[in-house]
């Protein structure tokens, strides 16, 4: 196959990819529904639209880099794009978090076209952009096929798999953010926060703009759980209530650009990025999970350690065991291992343990009394250069193959990995080459994502690794800290 083209199945079938959770299982899943049925949906998403005064949709996909990509509709527009989408050229599957653009062996070059779908479901007014309505989008061939490269589709095919189990996932990120003066120079950021960290001093500073970070989420429908100042200057954190996997990623995605239009508002410029200052405390975007069936949480009421139960260790010990590789998906820029790093509470060592936040996988049980519902896993390592879909899909994949192998977890780790005789606790790979080569040797990923998805990822991941090879950690903060 030549570069330029995209061929759904073909790739994914040579090496394959069929199993439980491969490319070619749950397609049926994330088919696109008939177009008259998406025409009337789509007029009634329009009615709707319209009568909170929207003008337009913005149709955002998130790329290999982590980087939000978006094509906009006017809102006449919008039941002609549920009809037959919008162009979104392949070439996007392989573009640098600095719009450079490799390419692989599958996804890349100039030629081909993709069709990007609102998802309507999701379709919500953005309350800081008046005007604006945002949904997230799927990409589909120009013949009506799922693409394979398509990272929420990636993600909606892993809940599927988790659903034909009949199990479902509830998912929330955390997200992390740091905001700076936009009138000083990009180089040189200024932060607008005094006083120590977590602080209510920082909350005083910074109140009105708080406030409206609030009330713009909550108008678009999110139930916010908390809202604080965090450890860096400028930091703050906000965490929304739990929901299902791609659900969860699509929030992520809209929390953190209802920040930045709430941020732009307030005269402050706003970073997501891994690190913001070189060897300060970083922005993570830790990862809540917890399975379900038939309405109990796995988490609790189990004879493994803590309660949980066999399906839920499996799980979790699926996860763990992949944590190496999963940084590819989860900890995508090479900033990212300026952030993962010991004493950062980022998660940098391999293990697992009860409210431990220098454990990658964070076992978090809730209160006496509200544990049934509240019981969840915390995968800390990950950070919001990720793509989210990729994220949530790839710990899927690797959870369920702990679930169905029955995997059962090491022993805990408690205490400070720090402060561990050397060896005891592995770290994570400090390094994206690092991580990478887990990821090369991870043939459950590769089946999970399917041959296009597995290598565009790989081939965006590699050239970013070679494009900071050589450099310091504060030319590789200075060239990241805005992008994301
Ligand atoms: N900012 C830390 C990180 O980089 C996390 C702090 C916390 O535990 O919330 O992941
Ligand atoms: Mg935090």
């Amino acid at each position: 196959m030549t570069t330029g083209t995209v061929a759904v199945g073909t790739a994914a079938s040579s090496s394959g990819a069929t199993g439980p959770t491969g490319l070619d299982a749950h397609l049926a899943a994330v088919a696109l529904p008939p177009r008259a049925e998406r025409a009337e949906r789509a007029e009634a998403t329009a009615d709707r639209l319209r009568a909170a005064g929207v003008e337009a949709v913005a149709v955002t996909w998130v790329d290999n880099a982590g980087i939000t990509r978006v094509k906009a509709v006017p809102l006449s527009g919008l039941v002609h794009t549920a009809q037959w989408g919008v162009g979104a050229a392949p070439c996007f599957d392989v573009f640098l978090a600095d719009d450079t653009i490799t390419t692989s062996p599958i996804i890349g070059g100039p030629t081909g076209d993709l069709r990007l779908y609102p998802d309507l479901d999701r379709a919500v007014p953005l309350a800081a952009q008046p005007g604006w309505a945002w949904a997230p989008g799927d990409r589909h061939t120009q013949a009506g096929a799922p693409h394979p490269g398509c990272q929420r589709l990636f993600a909606r095919r892993m809940e599927a798999a988790a659903a034909a189990r009949g199990l479902s996932l509830k998912a929330g990120i955390e997200v992390e953010w740091v905001v700076a003066l936009a009138g000083a120079p990009q180089d040189e950021p200024q932060y607008p926060t005094h006083g120590p960290a977590y602080g209510m001093h920082r909350l005083t500073d910074l109140s009105d703009y708080l406030r409206d970070v609030l009330r713009a989420l909550g108008e678009q429908g999110l139930a916010v759980l908390q809202i604080h100042p965090e450890y860096s200057p400028g930091q703050f954190e906000v965490s929304v209530a739990p929901e299902g996997p791609v659900g969860a990623a699509d929030t992520s995605v809209l929390v953190r650009h209802t920040i930045r239009a709430v941020s732009a508002r307030h005269g402050l410029r706003v970073s997501f990025a891994p690190v913001v200052e070189a060897g300060a405390v970083g922005n993570g975007g830790h990862l809540h999970l917890s399975l379900w069936r038939d309405g109990h949480n796995l988490g609790r009421g189990g004879s493994g350690p803590h309660g949980l139960t066999t399906e839920a260790e499996g799980f979790l010990a699926g996860v763990l065991g992949a944590l190496p590789e999963l940084l590819v998906l989860g900890c995508s820029s090479p900033a990212g291992y300026l952030r993962l790093v010991p004493s950062h509470w980022a998660g940098a060592y391999q293990c697992w343990g009860l409210e431990n936040r220098e454990a990658a996988l964070r076992l978090v049980t809730g209160s006496t009394g509200e544990r049934s519902a509240a019981a969840n896993a915390e995968v800390k390592c990950f950070d919001a250069s990720a793509n989210p879909y990729l994220a949530v899909g790839a710990v899927l994949a690797t959870g369920l193959v702990g679930l169905d192998q029955r995997l059962a977890l090491p022993p805990e780790f408690i205490g400070d990995p720090v402060a561990a005789a050397p060896g005891t606790v592995p770290r994570l790979p400090a390094s994206p080459a690092e991580a990478l080569a887990a990821y090369e040797r991870s043939a459950v990923l590769r089946e999970a994502l399917g041959e296009p998805l597995y290598q565009a990822v790989l081939a965006v991941r590699r050239a970013e690794a070679e494009q900071y090879a050589e450099a310091t950690p504060e030319q590789v903060v200075a060239a990241t800290r805005w992008r994301f």
